[in-house]
Order: C-alpha cells, then sequence, then structure tokens
C-alpha cells in the first residue's frame, strides 16, 4: 500500500473524511468542518481589512457563462455539466427499462442551463461587467464556493468536489500585482501562523492537449501563476495548497471590464484550497483536534 492510500484510510478510519464509494467525493466530519472554518476566520482576520466585497454563489454557474469563459478550450476534461430528464411518459418507461436491465440510462439526459463551477471566480466577471465601467479605484471581492473538477483520485488533496476561497482583485496592471504579492506575503505568514511548513514556486494550469503545453509554458515564462504548496502526502512533492493568478488583461477584455475611459481592466485571483489546507494542518499536527499545538490551537481558535 502506498503513502497516499494509507493516508486517506486514516481520514476515513478517524471518520475525519466519509466514503461515499468515489474516489474524491467524501463526506466531512464536524471536526473537519470545524478546522476549514476556522481557518476561513483567520483568512478573514488576514484580509478583512482591505473592504473586499463578499459574494457567495451557488456551486453551480450559468452554462451561456461557462462557455464564453472557453473553460472547455482549456480543461474539458475537467468540466462538469448538469444534465436531466426533459422527455414524455413515453420516455420515462423508456428510461426505467434502461435502468432495469443495467443498461445506460444517462445517454437521453439533456443539458440545463447550470454547469458545475469550476472555480470560484468564474461566475464573477460577468455578474461584475453587467454593472457598468469599474471605479478608478479598481474593484475588490471576496468569494467562497464548491468547485467541481473531474479528477478522480486516491489522493485526499485531490478532490472532485470541494472549497475554494477566494479573493478576486480588478484594477491596473500595478494595482492587481500588488495585490497578488500581498497575498503571496500573507499566505506564507498565515500559514506559519499554524505550524505548516511552505514554499512558494511558479506554477502552470493542466492545459488540455499539445497546444495546451505551449499555453502551459508561457504561463510560466510570463510567471502568471505562483503557488503555495506544503507537503500533504508526500514531502519531495507538497501540495498546492493556495494559488495566485495573474491574468493580465485576458479577462477583462474577454468580459468587458473597462474604465470609464475605455481602457480594460487587469484581473488577479488569489485561491485557497480549503480541504487542502485542512488535510495539511491534520497530516502536520495530527488527527485529532484536541491534541494539536496550543501554539497551533491558538491562532485558529483564539
Ligand atoms: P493542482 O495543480 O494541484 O491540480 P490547480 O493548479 O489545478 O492545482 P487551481 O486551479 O489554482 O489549482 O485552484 C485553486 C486552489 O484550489 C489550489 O491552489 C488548490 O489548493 C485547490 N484545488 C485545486 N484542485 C483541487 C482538487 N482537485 N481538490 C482539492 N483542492 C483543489
Ligand atoms: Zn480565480
Ligand atoms: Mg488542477
Amino acid at each position: 500500500m502506498d503513502m497516499q492510500t494509507s493516508f486517506l484510510d486514516r481520514l476515513f478510519d478517524s471518520g475525519l473524511l466519509i466514503e461515499t464509494g468515489v474516489d474524491g467525493l467524501y463526506g466531512r466530519s464536524g471536526q473537519f468542518e470545524d478546522v476549514i472554518a476556522a481557518f476561513e476566520r483567520l483568512i478573514d482576520k488576514f484580509g478583512g481589512a482591505d473592504g473586499a466585497e463578499a459574494i457567495r454563489f451557488p456551486p453551480g454557474m450559468n452554462r451561456a457563462f461557462f462557455e464564453k469563459s472557453g473553460y472547455m478550450k482549456s480543461f474539458p476534461q475537467l468540466a462538469g455539466t448538469v444534465h436531466s430528464f426533459c422527455g414524455s411518459e413515453l420516455d420515462h418507461m423508456s428510461l426505467l427499462k434502461c435502468m432495469e436491465v443495467g443498461e445506460d440510462w444517462t445517454k437521453d439526459q439533456e443539458a440545463t442551463d447550470i454547469v458545475l463551477t469550476p472555480a470560484a471566480c468564474y461566475p464573477l466577471y460577468p455578474t461584475v461587467a453587467k454593472r457598468g465601467h469599474l471605479p478608478e479605484s479598481g474593484a475588490l471581492f471576496d468569494l467562497q464556493s464548491y468547485c467541481f473538477r473531474h479528477e478522480p483520485s486516491k489522493d485526499p488533496a485531490r478532490q472532485q468536489l470541494f472549497r475554494m476561497r477566494e479573493y478576486v482583485c480588478m484594477g491596473t496592471d500595478k494595482h492587481v500585482t500588488d495585490f497578488r504579492q500581498n497575498w503571496m506575503d500573507r499566505g506564507v505568514e498565515m500559514m506559519k501562523a499554524v505550524g505548516l511548513d511552505v514554499t512558494i514556486d511558479v506554477a502552470n494550469d493542466p492545459f488540455f492537449g499539445r497546444a495546451g503545453k505551449m499555453l502551459a509554458n508561457n504561463q510560466r515564462d510570463q510567471n502568471l501563476k505562483f503557488e503555495l504548496l506544503i507537503p500533504i502526502t508526500s514531502t519531495a512533492k507538497p501540495t498546492a495548497c493556495m494559488s495566485f493568478n495573474y491574468h493580465q488583461d485576458a479577462f477583462g477584455a474577454k468580459w468587458g471590464l473597462n474604465f470609464e475611459d475605455g481602457s480594460v481592466a487587469h484581473t488577479a485571483c488569489v485561491g485557497f484550497g480549503l480541504e487542502r489546507i485542512a488535510l495539511a494542518l491534520f497530516h502536520a499536527h495530527g488527527l485529532d483536534i484536541k491534541e494539536w499545538p496550543e501554539s497551533v490551537r491558538k491562532p485558529l481558535w483564539g
């Protein structure tokens, strides 16, 4: 049995994660949720004075916005669409028949107007664009959402439905890159405060296919994505628990995020992987919160 299977098994045995029979789809115990809630309060403490506008979208987004985002060009392998039965009574009969004989009953399901949210910030850009011009001083948002990615794995740090807390900044080039740097510094400070070993490294997204390799190299060469890494399932290959993304004016141009003078806004987003951070804490300090060092409990629970 490899290391990551055994960490997952220990999480199941302790009851922190609850098996569903699907890799990467888990229930969470009250203790697990207490850690996430406490860590989110720590995030509030660090970011609370910035005056971000809080918005909470549900974990599904408008399919038209999803299509316009270009997600299917970059990450078709990760997307999850919501399909429903839209047929007649006759269709229903054949559906039930199909299920009865163990045939594929899902092939006649039809796409709805909802797609599962792939990252917390995706529903934000069209929402802000609809409001009209961005103020000169830019805009800052505080988001949290369950996100879906079709990447089943035995690694407990790679789930199919997980929560992302995000801050998203819109403004000038300088404004949003300063925002990103500020959160890189805060991220290191926060993780240190709860006794976690961190490194920051340049990164890239897993763009699909051969053309995607070029996009990934370009993203790296231009330092558009950084990750804050913490050991969870391997010390040699620590896990990305935060990411810091500079989109240049790509999202601004796509969605029409403009200042009053017509110039296109730049955007950046900073994401916390909440399950990963909780898992990093359990990995570092043990599976029983009561046994965690006082120095770790204090910044989380006061
Ligand atoms: P990875 O390289 O590990 O796949 P990512 O680059 O895809 O991560 P982002 O798209 O930047 O991650 O998402 C923001 C944050 O969400 C990540 O820093 C991570 O903490 C968290 N995250 C991403 N994918 C998962 C997942 N499958 N399960 C749990 N958390 C995740
Ligand atoms: Zn984002
Ligand atoms: Mg990924």
